[in-house]
């Protein structure tokens, strides 16, 4: 790759932090057309149903709201919240309830709506939970899959993109809770002074 072409496809960002750049992985012209998608398949599998989207917080917000208004039909919403990342890059592997459901979902068709599965450990978790509640049916959908790094033996009944083992932000995922607003997903880098996923 040129210089130039290289400059090109790793820009600063507004509100980045010096050093940091970003490569687009996915554009946002990509991401709208495979959530229409997937929201398509969704609903044929479930065409008369009132479907609970239960988004895990905060990373799957936008993702949520573009699949809510592609769904069509009887939706409705509630959220969940729970640790598994620190601040950093890395996972701790420990999940820990923040933030319960606020209403029941027994009897209720729940499609749990996940930014990224990394390790599954998270997902594992919230679907022991949501499964002891009895819902009518329970299902996945993830933006991204990195299915290199499964520890834990789950998968997504829907998958938007199958990604590499790299730190991704933007559409709803942050970095120390900065560019969840960035519309596409994109590859950072901290530069030679700092150490990601992608340069360790
Ligand atoms: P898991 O439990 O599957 O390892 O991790 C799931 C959670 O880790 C995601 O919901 C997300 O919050 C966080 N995570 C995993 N990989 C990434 C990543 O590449 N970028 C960001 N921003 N968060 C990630």
């Amino acid at each position: 790759m040129s210089t130039k072409a290289a400059k090109r496809s790793a820009k600063q960002k507004p509100g980045h932090r010096a050093e940091e750049t970003f490569r687009v992985l996915i554009s946002h012209q990509r991401i709208r057309t495979r959530v229409r998608q997937m929201a398509q398949e969704i609903r044929r599998d479930f065409p008369n149903d009132q479907i609970h989207l239960v988004g895990v917080l905060k990373g799957s917000v936008l993702f949520l709201a573009d699949l809510a208004r592609e769904l069509g039909g009887e939706v409705s919403f509630d959220f969940i919240s729970v640790s598994s990342y620190g601040k950093g890059m890395d996972s701790t592997g420990e999940v820990k309830l923040i933030k319960d459901l606020d209403v029941s979902i027994e009897g209720r068709t729940v499609l749990v709506v996940e930014d990224i599965l990394d390790t599954g450990l998270t997902l594992k978790y919230l679907l022991r939970l949501f499964e002891e509640r009895k819902p009518k049916h329970l299902r996945v959908a993830v933006l991204l899959d990195k299915v290199e790094r499964r520890i834990a033996d789950v998968k997504a009944d829907y998958t938007g993109f199958v990604i590499p083992n790299e730190f991704v932000v933007g559409y709803g995922l942050d970095f120390d809770e900065r560019y969840r607003n960035l519309p596409d997903v994109c590859v950072v880098r901290l530069g030679p002074h700092g150490k990601t996923k992608v340069d360790a």
